[in-house]
């Protein structure tokens, strides 16, 4: 049994619906992450989960027991903030200390469980250091050793890499995911940063407007989105509204794609996205006007060295931009030129 279910949740505010018809699981232990774009309604589910908001309908059941009108301090659920919320006026053994007054620790039980924290996040020593004194990225590991000291059933996060600059959340995501496993902590974590996501979560669900989209693992999510909308949430820019022409094959304003294994009905829209890598030139420069419908063709906007790839935009003849990552090691397509490219069956996924 799931450690934690919500169940059709309902919420609006104003007459304005913020989730509609939630559901999700999350067993014992695992990340889940809560992606989409701002204002899609993932602080609002948090907020219902740790009691916070009462649900217009549907309900929360955690390790069996229906907690929709358990009162928030009754739930021993962590919360951590994107503004961490520490409190200035106290040194960082003092806020990671908090959570375990309320429970009328002992001082030395208080102490032995603040040093265990610290080390656990990298800041051992750091009891007597002032709020102030520290950097944005130790700020939000004291935020974290501060959750976890009271052994919180459920941790949720709420953007809490939001106030920090990209390489620093680079840097500690993979970090956090080694924290909260190494507890065995049951998380749920918020992001609009599907990178962020990809780095922390055993699973992800994404929303759009108030909706779940979609919930699957990273890999799973990156390689066969669901919708178009998952798919853009995602980064991808290459989708092509199509028409299934038979039953294995798509026509797109650039082209034909067939899927093998797949059985479209005729006539069916169909969205085909290619992504960025997985396409091979067969030609450059000098290639052959298009008739290939098996090929994209197109004229070279531009090529971006990327470090690893190039990143490569063309137009289609149709006036379809497209992007592609073309390896470092071949020559560097200029703008202007015509190229043509031949995706791998693997690059082109139908939505
Ligand atoms: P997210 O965390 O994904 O950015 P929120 O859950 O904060 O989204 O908000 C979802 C929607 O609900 C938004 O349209 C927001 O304006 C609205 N909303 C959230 N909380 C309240 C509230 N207390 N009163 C009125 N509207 C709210
Ligand atoms: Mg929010």
């Amino acid at each position: 049994m799931a450690l934690l279910e919500i169940s059709d949740i309902f919420k609006a505010f104003d007459g304005q619906a913020a989730l509609r018809a939630v559901s999700l699981t999350l067993e014992q232990g695992h990340i889940l992450c809560l992606l989409g774009p701002s204002g899609c309604g993932k602080t609002t589910l948090l907020r219902i989960i740790a009691g916070l908001e009462r649900p217009d309908r549907g309900r929360v059941v955690f390790d069996g027991a229906d907690m929709t009108a358990v009162p928030p301090h009754c739930r021993n659920f962590g919360m951590m903030f994107q503004e961490y919320a520490l409190f200035p006026h106290k040194n960082v053994a003092g806020n990671v200390a908090f959570g375990l007054e309320m429970q009328n620790k002992t001082p030395p039980e208080i102490a032995a469980r603040v040093r265990e924290m610290l080390e656990l996040v990298g800041l051992s020593g750091f009891e007597h250091r002032d709020i102030g004194q520290l950097s944005g990225g130790e700020r939000q590991r004291v935020a974290l050793a501060r959750s976890l000291a009271p052994q919180p059933r459920l941790l949720m996060l709420d953007e809490p890499m939001g106030a920090l600059d990209r390489a620093l959340r680079e840097w500690l995501m993979p970090e956090l995911r080694r924290i909260l496993k190494n507890v065995g902590v049951t998380a749920i974590f918020v992001t609009h940063d599907h990178a962020e996501a990809f780095a922390v979560a055993d699973r992800i669900a994404v929303f759009d407007r108030g909706r779940i989209q979609q919930i699957a693992r990273p890999e799973t999510l990156y390689s066969q989105p669901a919708t178009p909308a998952v798919a853009r949430f995602l980064g991808f820019h290459n989708l092509l509204e199509g028409r299934a022409v038979s039953a294995e094959r798509v026509e797109t304003p650039v082209g034909y794609f067939n899927a093998d294994g797949k059985k479209f009905r005729i006539g069916e829209n169909v969205t085909v996205l290619l992504r960025p890598e997985g396409v091979r030139p067969v030609s450059l420069a000098d290639a052959p006007a298009c008739e290939d419908k098996m090929k994209i063709c197109g004229i070279v906007r531009e090529a971006i060295f990327q470090g690893p790839f190039y990143r490569l935009s063309l137009y289609t003849e149709t006036g379809h931009e497209l992007v592609f990552h073309l390896p470092c090691g071949m020559p560097l397509p200029s703008p202007g030129d015509r190229i043509v490219l031949e995706p791998d069956p693997s690059a082109v996924v139908f939505l």
